[in-house]
């Protein structure tokens, strides 16, 4: 069966990863680039543009629909522009526009990672066949989007469904957005790291101090590296929770560098989720591990796309 393909970029703080990806999710041709992160705005745009130019030279490029670009947020989808935190060169940049100067006439649509994730993970992975779904990624940060009535619910900027920032402790430590106790305060790696730190844990003679150090002795029945993912896996299980009240959604997928630490963090989540998500019509919602891979960036930027190509959409975004 003849598919046409999208072009995809899936762009984060440290590699613009680029591909062209058929209407069942099937990548083609890759392209990819450190992302210098420290570097000005328009440097950072060069290596989004060396991605581009190696698939514009890909014979397949002339089956390309639409680009989809999934962004390291904030990213405002409305205005086409993108502000990364860890791309400090990158404010209100206009990515849209620079992408379609370098594409010609396709469309482009934008949306952030979370959401990304997310259209991945509906598509093909975790939450494929639920039709409300929150998907999360929770790693340096804690991302994630959602799925509402069977589509993917992006938002006026793209950013909906962004869970991290969500507070789930009210008078708790501040928080780099601004707010107090929010939920990546406390469940995001470098958090986990860092409370297991505080409370007396010791890395082994590699001095690897990452949270999956932390898990890695949370495993082995350190109490004080268990307590750590406890506190993690509470802090998520309330913004799940509120955000099962608020929308009904009936899965929520995690996945990102923590959501690998497993039973550690996957026990503690369910047990916690019993004691906030208390409402009937919560008692069945599920958490599970994402099931997408390194591509899922790639894939759910795709999924976007095959909306803008018309006769390429995808069955379940
Ligand atoms: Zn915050």
């Amino acid at each position: 069966m003849h598919t046409d393909l999208v072009a995809a970029l899936d762009i984060g703080g440290t590699k613009i990863a680029g591909a062209l990806v058929d209407g069942d999710g099937r990548i083609h041709a890759r392209a990819q680039r450190p992302t210098p992160a420290q570097e000005a705005g328009d440097t950072v745009m060069g290596a989004v543009e060396a991605v581009l130019a190696e698939l514009t030279a890909s014979p397949l490029w002339g089956r390309a629909t639409a680009v989809g670009i999934g962004s390291a947020g904030p990213v405002d989808a409305s205005a086409g522009t993108v502000s990364p935190v860890n791309v400090p060169g990158w404010r209100d940049y206009p990515l849209v526009r620079r992408v379609r100067d370098a594409v010609g006439d396709l469309p482009v649509e934008l949306i952030g990672d979370g959401v990304a994730i997310t259209a991945a993970e509906h598509w093909q992975g975790a939450a494929r066949g639920h039709d409300n779904a929150l998907c999360m990624v929770v790693s340096t940060g804690v991302g994630g989007g959602l799925v509402l009535g069977g589509r993917l619910h992006p938002g006026p900027t793209g950013n909906s469904g962004h869970i991290g920032h969500i507070s789930v402790d009210l008078d708790g430590d501040p928080c780099p957005c601004g707010a107090r106790g929010c939920v990546e305060r406390i469940a995001s790696g470098p958090n986990i790291a860092r409370r297991a730190l505080d409370a007396g844990w010791r890395p082994g003679p590699d001095g690897d101090t990452s949270a999956a150090a932390v898990a890695a002795a949370a495993r082995l029945g350190d109490p004080v590296a268990v307590a750590s993912f406890e506190r993690a896996a509470q802090a998520l299980a309330a913004g799940i929770a509120a955000t099962a009240t608020l929308v009904e959604i009936d899965i929520a997928v995690v996945g990102g560098g923590v959501g690998k630490a497993g039973d550690v963090l996957f026990t503690p989540l369910r047990k916690a989720l019993t004691d906030y998500a208390t409402l009937s019509f919560v008692q069945r919602l599920v958490v599970v591990p994402a099931q997408m891979g390194t591509d899922a960036g790639l894939v759910g930027a795709a999924a976007a796309a095959l909306t803008k190509a018309p006769g390429a959409r995808p069955a379940h975004v």
